[in-house]
């Protein structure tokens, strides 16, 4: 069932829950993530960096994910994670994604507002939703973003560009940041409670790796209802692979599937611990 990212996260915002946004690397942590919604009858979407999708293709990857959400019975969405390219953009709009995120926060107000509109009027044309990033959400992310804040406005602002432009999902800054983190954030559910005062848009919380289980229900209080998790599938990828290897050498034996299932069994237990924190279990 291939799904609507705007529907879902507007029935978790009324019904008090967050849908978890997976950044997914390959076929392997695609089935994962997959699983581990249906496991929890849990709505799911899944995302894709714009290095992931430059790496895998557009259509093997659109491919992969239809064979993946076809066989599943809970409603899963593809989205495309924070992209300032537009000829990514375009490329699966045409495709027919569920949702893009056109990161515009390295545009300057003007230029980001004009053509977050373009971006808009193109997707809306194919059914395909959009998320919007004005501010920079910090930490760079698969190659895209930065460290530092280069822009950021007040709720005004942003409520007014929203309305402009007719985007359907906001991801403005709360203090979070991608990546892990070094410093304890200054986290920012009031300002979730300001916008979503103003707007009845989705709003969505990037950098979820690393919170814990009270920071995420106070933003889901607040009003979020999409939470991005990218860190936490690659930690548990990577550590699980690591194990693995350290046991095959120790015993002298490689066998690749095997590998696989460590792998798959890992990033479903990560990602079956998010949608229970994030209250998305039996909701699908
Ligand atoms: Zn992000």
């Amino acid at each position: 069932m291939i799904a609507s990212t705007l529907t879902m996260t507007r029935d978790a915002r009324a019904r008090g829950y967050a849908v978890p946004a997976v950044n997914i690397l390959d076929d392997l942590s695609l089935r994962a993530v997959v699983a581990a919604a249906v496991a929890a009858r849990s709505p799911l979407i899944v995302q894709v960096s714009v290095k992931t999708v430059r790496s895998i293709g557009t259509d093997l990857m659109t491919t992969m994910f239809r064979s993946a959400a076809d066989s599943a019975d809970v409603p899963v969405a593809l989205h495309l994670d924070h992209c300032p390219d537009r000829s990514v953009l375009s490329d699966v709009i045409r495709a027919g994604w569920s949702s893009v995120l056109f990161d515009a926060s390295d545009r300057a107000l003007q230029d980001a507002e004009r053509e977050t509109a373009e971006v808009v009027a193109e997707a809306h044309a194919q059914g395909v939703d959009v998320e919007s990033e004005i501010e920079n959400i910090v930490g760079v992310e698969d190659g895209v973003g930065s460290d530092v804040a280069l822009h950021a406005y007040d709720v005004e602002t942003l409520v007014g560009v929203a309305e402009r432009t007719g985007v359907d999902l906001l991801a403005p800054q709360l203090g979070t940041a991608h990546g892990e983190y070094r410093a304890k954030p200054v986290l920012r559910p009031d300002r979730v409670r300001e916008l979503a005062g103003r707007t009845d848009r989705p709003i969505v919380l990037h950098g979820g790796t690393g919170l814990s289980r009270a920071d995420f229900q106070s933003f889901i209080d607040a009003g979020v209802s999409k939470i991005n998790i990218s860190t936490a599938v690659k930690v548990a990828y990577m550590h699980a692979a690591e194990a693995h290897l350290a046991g095959a050498r120790e015993r002298g034996k490689w066998d690749p599937p095997s590998m696989f299932r460590d792998i798959s069994s890992a990033v479903q237990a990560a990602i079956a611990e998010c949608i229970d924190e994030f209250g998305s279990a039996g909701r699908a």
